[in-house]
């Protein structure tokens, strides 16, 4: 597609972005700018980054710039770097084949990445695919058109050409992002079975443009959500992380609920709140994300401890109050159940302990409001994790958890002076 026929001009670019372009292209190179970047420029977003797909290979593109540096095992990228922008380059990658399709002929292997592997024979590139269909090894060079061809959706594989200003579509993607849906390249099942993540993907993307996905994409998902299992749980933090701190967070909440791919991702979760029927469980999460959604659409941080703790909450206090069932005091039951909880959802979303730590901070804070006498709301207010303790105390109010009084309480001891708050505690409850 010529130039004059579609919407993206080169001053949408960053300065980094065409600076590597040009570079790529003036050292005899193919550069386009591809996925996300050109994408989003064609239904008007803001693209978040940029990234180039060349034929250069790493080690060219390394030698094309000063500040490059190559990344990554299993395929190797080139960042390079201008000013404090990172452009990712990847050379064009054809799909991995299943052992039934034979010998990889034409498909080249990095030999930098056979060279640190494990298995070290040749045919590496028949067995990239594991016993249910998934992508171990994705790391075989190809053709420009092999490289659209191995990418997700149709929308994530056009291509800005630096040379002539085209947009290069192998795969319909125009078509699809003009009648705006989410689409897979090639057969549904297969591709979902490479790489479950891509159902995720189909959510946010939709979401994130407000498309539909095709009915394609769609109709396999309920029947493939446990593939999800066989993802390690780090990837599906990073990707849960993208659906749930965005400002589509609860458009996305909404999707997997309505693919099961909820349940998979969040057992405890999702049987807590089939259970619950007061509906306070959902709210609380709903609450969560919206006002996570919220702050970041007024660029206020946001942190994952506070979406995990409200997620986890319920299946958190479930926990506790059965071992205070079984004679273990308030306090430690609920740090045991916390981690209890915590840990059974680590074996599919893997929590960062980072994360995790302040998450339990936040729980343990919630018992310590209904003290509000003496000297106690006094160092509650000086702990550190206190104003996110409190933010969520008031989400857990709005959700019909906790009297909104104690809320309001706590919200006016913050403002008032030390004489006041002295008066405050004295009259308190
Ligand atoms: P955004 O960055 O806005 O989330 P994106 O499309 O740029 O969206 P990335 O995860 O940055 O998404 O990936 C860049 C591109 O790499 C995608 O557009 C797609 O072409 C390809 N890609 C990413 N993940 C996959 C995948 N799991 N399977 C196939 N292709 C993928
Ligand atoms: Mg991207």
């Amino acid at each position: 597609m010529p130039r004059p026929e579609h919407t993206i001009s080169r001053s949408r670019l960053s300065r980094a972005a065409l600076q590597t372009l040009y570079g790529l292209k003036d050292a005899g190179y193919q550069a386009l700018l591809v996925g996300g970047g050109v994408r989003d420029l064609l239904v008007g977003l803001n693209p978040k980054d940029f990234d180039i797909a060349t034929d250069a290979r790493p080690e060219e593109v390394q030698e094309t710039f000063r500040r490059c540096r190559l990344i990554g095992r299993r395929f190797r990228l080139a960042h390079v770097r201008f000013g404090g922008e990172i452009i990712e380059v990847a050379t064009f990658r054809a799909a991995p084949r299943s052992p039934d399709e034979g010998d990889a002929d034409d498909a080249e292997v990095d030999p930098a990445v056979l060279a640190d592997d494990d298995e070290s024979d040749a045919d590496e590139a028949a067995h990239m695919l594991d016993d249910s269909g998934r992508i171990l090894r994705d790391n075989v060079y190809g053709s420009m058109e092999q490289d659209a061809f191995r990418r997700d959706f149709t929308i994530n594989a056009l291509y800005y050409d630096i040379r002539d200003f085209a947009v290069v579509d192998y795969v319909g993607g125009m078509q699809d992002l003009s009648e705006r849906r989410v689409r897979l390249i090639g057969d549904p099942v297969t591709r979902y079975r490479e790489d479950p993540v891509r159902m995720l993907r189909a959510v946010r993307f939709a979401s994130k443009l407000d498309f539909t996905i095709d009915e394609s994409a769609a109709e396999p998902i309920p029947a493939l959500t446990g593939l999800l299992t066989d993802v390690p749980p780090a990837r599906l933090f990073d990707e849960v992380l993208k659906l749930f701190l965005s400002e589509k967070a609860e458009s996305n909440f909404d999707g997997l609920m309505h693919f099961g791919l909820f349940d998979v991702l969040f057992p405890e979760v999702a049987r807590a709140m089939h259970e619950d029927q007061s509906g306070r469980v959902e709210a609380l999460i709903r609450l969560a994300l919206r006002s996570t959604a919220q702050r970041i659409s007024d660029d206020k941080p946001v942190t994952p401890a506070f979406v995990f703790a409200a997620m986890l909450w319920a299946p958190a206090q479930a926990a506790a109050a059965a071992l205070r069932e079984q004679g273990v005091p308030p306090s430690p039951a609920l740090a045991q159940g916390a981690s209890e909880v915590i840990g059974q959802q680590c074996r599919t979303v893997a929590i960062p302990r980072r994360f995790s730590g302040m998450q339990g901070d936040i729980w343990h804070l919630q018992v310590r409001f209904e003290f509000r006498r003496g000297k106690r709301p006094f160092r509650l207010l000086e702990n550190k994790r206190f104003r996110a303790a409190y933010d969520f105390l008031a989400l857990r109010a709005q959700a019909g958890e906790v009297d909104q009084e104690l809320v309001d309480w706590w919200t006016q001891f913050q403002d008032v002076s030390h004489e006041e708050r002295k008066q405050m505690s004295e009259a308190a409850p």
